[in-house]
């Protein structure tokens, strides 16, 4: 049988079958629709011209327009396929499924926090509760109750810092400042109620210093306060003590000097034996073999007057330190700075685990 004109215009449709395989995503629907689309498409137009046909052309051409049919079929699916498998692979390519994981933090408790824990742990088991305060007090709170003269230097601007500028016409004691020390909340204590008080009192202080290796502008400090009847300095230096031993090693030893707070009497700073030269001197203990940790003394007893206890009845120690300077001796730090930066190689390596 020889080829019929029609079978030889099957030629064009054979040719863009041929090249099914090279076309893009956007092309190859654009062609399944030109080719095999049910109203317009090229093989659907010719299915419905057979019928013109003579029936023996009709039954040659429509077998073969059948077979092509079902090739273009299978070649725009073939061809789905591949361009569905190559999207899928472009996309993975930008994950590196060799790069190591990203390290997950599990966060950690800032090396401050874990010596103020282990502080108020310490005093916890000898009986005293944790009390806490504003950070911004008033002049009353922060130094006159604390027995300091009213023209005493540190109520000067240089060296606190005051709120609330306008306010500076107050009288003396109702002048707003970011309380200098954790004292203030002593004040508070004894106004609250009748003794006995035992109480640990963590806190965040400010002091208008620029920060340098020794100084930082905000810092922690914890005060501990205990009045009750017959409380002696005997018992401020055996509590004390007991404490530099819990914490520092039992071996530690320590030593009072003589010293000035405004609202102690006696008052006295607390030495341990510096632990990294073990008392032969060096450079962090300035050659003493000393390292200061804290300051003490007996409650004044203007401070327990003005509290409205009877000095005659009520008497107790107080101290106080800072869990900064802490934390740098027993970690090693040479720049109180590094606790502020959020430095994650101090943070992780002398953090602690969180509860
Ligand atoms: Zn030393």
């Amino acid at each position: 049988m020889s080829e019929s004109p029609d079978h030889s215009s099957l030629a064009p449709l054979r040719a863009r079958l041929a090249a099914i395989p090279t076309l893009d995503a956007e092309a190859l629907e654009a062609e399944a629709v030109a080719l095999l689309g049910r109203k317009q498409g090229e093989l659907t137009m010719r299915l419905k011209g057979l019928a013109a046909l003579p029936i023996e052309e009709k039954r040659a051409m429509g077998g073969a327009l059948n077979v092509l049919k079902n090739e273009l079929e299978a070649a725009v699916e073939a061809r789905r396929a591949e361009l569905a498998q190559a999207t899928s692979a472009n996309a993975n390519r930008d994950v590196d499924f060799s790069m190591p994981g990203r390290a997950q933090w599990p966060g950690t408790l800032h090396p401050v926090t874990v010596v103020v824990d282990e502080i108020v742990e310490i005093f916890r088991g000898l009986g005293f509760a944790v009390a806490l305060g504003p950070e911004a007090e008033d002049e009353q709170h922060n130094f006159i109750a604390l027995n300091f003269p009213p023209d005493h230097p540190a109520m000067d601007m240089h060296d606190t810092l005051y709120l609330d500028p306008e306010g500076a016409s107050r009288p003396v004691g109702e002048r707003m400042l970011l309380r200098t020390h954790t004292s203030p909340v002593q004040i508070r204590v004894m106004r609250d109620g009748p003794p006995p008080y035992r109480v640990v009192i963590p806190g965040t202080v400010y002091r208008n210093d620029a920060f340098d290796p020794s100084h930082a502008p905000a810092f922690s400090q914890i005060e501990g306060l205990a009045v009750d009847e017959g409380i002696t300095f005997v018992d401020l230096k055996a509590t004390l003590t007991h404490f530099a031993q819990r914490f520092l090693g039992a071996d530690t030893r320590v030593r009072f000097r003589p010293s000035f707070f405004p609202f102690t009497e006696p008052s006295a700073e607390m030495d341990v034996g510096c632990r990294l030269c073990d008392g032969a001197g060096c450079a962090a203990c300035k050659g003493t073999g000393w390292m200061e940790i804290l300051g003490c003394g007996m409650v004044h007893e203007n401070v327990l007057r003005d509290a409205g206890l009877d000095p005659e009845r009520w008497t107790g120690f107080a101290f106080g330190m800072g869990p900064q300077r802490i934390a740098m001796q027993r970690y090693g730090l040479h720049d109180i700075r590094l606790l502020y930066g959020g430095d994650m190689r101090v943070l992780t390596q002398f953090g602690g685990v969180g509860r």
